[in-house]
């Protein structure tokens, strides 16, 4: 699953390629996108932003009109100048939107729907997101009420439900959790407060970390090869305690978790 500050960093990229440029061309191999844009063309719209929220990309274009996607496990944008040749197969394109100067193709993209300002607060996934970790007006009294409410799940899972904070994923879950000294499988009703407030602060500055960065970085280090404290490290010592990394794989999807059992007590 990829993490939010990836679709975030995605998001910009797109806005910084996109921004103000007036949509020449529009592909989608998706239906309903190809109704909607036979109805209310997205040729000669101005493209105002794309940003992220969560997980999910929204670019709004002139005339009330935004286009969401959301990545799931394997969608990805891409951004080529017109002519050069891409680095993912024709086949796997769903949707392309291109300017005098950028084309911005969108593959393997499963989930792309047309909306209207309005549609937002109202819709499924998008109005039930909770605080935004990346948004400079994160509410985190919301955000640990949100926490809070979920009394009987483990801390983990919780970092990685979207309707609770968004945008964490796998990777950045094992790792706010040890920074913040947290084990992954603690109920939430038997964290005290103040775990739960330092793990919100560590969430945010983790997050914000890897939107600056070049790639995911969560452990100061000289050595590029130990970006990570404890994500993908099984077995390996604690860069902090020496003690073997733990892992274990849960859910339906069995993600793994990784920890430190002597920092994570
Ligand atoms: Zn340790």
């Amino acid at each position: 699953m990829p993490e939010g500050d990836s679709i975030f960093r995605a998001a910009q990229a797109l806005d910084r390629a996109l921004r103000g440029a007036v949509v020449e061309r529009f592909e989608s191999v998706l239906p309903a996108l190809m109704r909607v844009d036979y109805d209310h063309p997205m040729r000669g719209r101005t493209i105002e932003s794309v940003s992220a929220r969560g997980k999910h990309i929204l670019m709004a274009l002139s005339g009330n009109l935004i286009l969401h996607t959301h990545m799931r496990m394997n969608g990805s944008w891409h951004i080529y100048r017109p002519g050069v040749r891409w680095r993912r197969p024709a086949r796997e394109v769903r949707l392309l939107v291109a300017t005098a100067n950028v084309v911005a193709v969108g593959f393997n993209v499963p989930v792309a729907e047309f909306l209207v300002p309005r549609d937002l607060p109202r819709h499924r996934e998008l109005g039930a997101l909770g605080p935004d970790l990346l948004d400079p007006s994160f509410d985190a009294t919301e955000a640990r009420r949100r926490i809070r409410a979920s009394m009987g799940e483990t801390i983990g899972d919780v970092l990685l439900n979207q309707r609770v904070m968004a945008g964490v994923g796998n990777v950045l879950k094992s790792e706010i959790l040890f920074v913040a000294a947290v084990h992954p499988f603690m109920r939430v009703g038997n964290l005290a407060d103040l775990d739960v407030d330092r793990m919100i602060s560590v969430a945010r500055k983790l997050m914000a970390m890897n939107v600056r960065g070049s790639g995911r970085q969560t452990h100061a280090s000289m050595n590029p090869q130990s970006k990570l404290w404890v994500y993908g490290r099984g077995g390996l010592p604690c860069r902090r305690c020496g003690t073997p990394i733990q892992s274990r794989k849960t859910g339906v999807d069995a993600r793994l978790t990784y920890w430190c059992p002597r920092c994570q007590p």
